[in-house]
């Protein structure tokens, strides 16, 4: 497959997976709009080219958000082999959460793990938590207290921290985004 079908079929998998879920923010904005931001910062902003990382980028929230079951998950995972290939299912699965730990556990491990993903998946991992920033920068979600967006931004940090160097781009992105939130939110 070459590499604009494999981008489009990626953007018409990732829409119809989400067709019906929102973004946390006021906005309620179409959920497909941050994967298709995550992958456009990672073209326009950081210069990557590499049409896996970006079919993995819009693709990356579907396994984590989209099944309900482990019966679901393994279907998901069956198909998205087929269409796409190992090496975009891989991609997408590094950066997918275990949805059967509990939340504050699933957060601990992204820290802790974050250091030994692939490169790509570190390049992936950075420009989804600078969208995430950027999101709760310009349309913070209605029922987060203050404290839930200063602890976002602590763990953001904590994750990035452990992968930078990937491209210095997004770690410089990452820092402009974090201190404009952190400058906005008086932390
Ligand atoms: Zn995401």
């Amino acid at each position: 497959m070459d590499s604009i079908s494999l981008i489009l079929k990626a953007l018409e998998f990732a829409a119809g997976r989400h067709l019906t879920q929102h973004r946390k923010g006021a906005d309620r904005a179409p959920y497909i709009n941050h994967p298709i931001q995550v992958a456009s910062l990672l073209v326009n902003e950081a210069g990557e080219e590499d049409p896996v990382l970006i079919a993995a980028a819009i693709l990356h929230d579907v396994i984590e958000d989209t099944v309900d079951s482990e019966e679901e998950k393994k279907e998901l995972i069956n198909r998205l082999r087929e269409i796409f290939g190992e090496e975009v299912l891989s991609l997408t699965l590094e950066v997918t959460d275990d949805e059967s730990l509990e939340k504050k556990e699933r957060k601990r491990l992204q820290v802790v793990f974050a250091p030994s993903l692939s490169g790509r998946a570190q390049k992936l991992r950075i420009a989804d938590k600078i969208m995430n920033l950027h999101d709760i920068y310009s349309n913070p979600p209605e029922d987060w207290p203050l404290q839930r967006i200063i602890e976002y931004y602590d763990w953001a940090e904590n994750v990035v921290a452990g992968i930078r160097g990937v491209n210095t781009t997004l770690d410089e992105i990452f820092d402009e985004t974090l201190k404009a939130g952190r400058e906005k939110y008086h932390h």
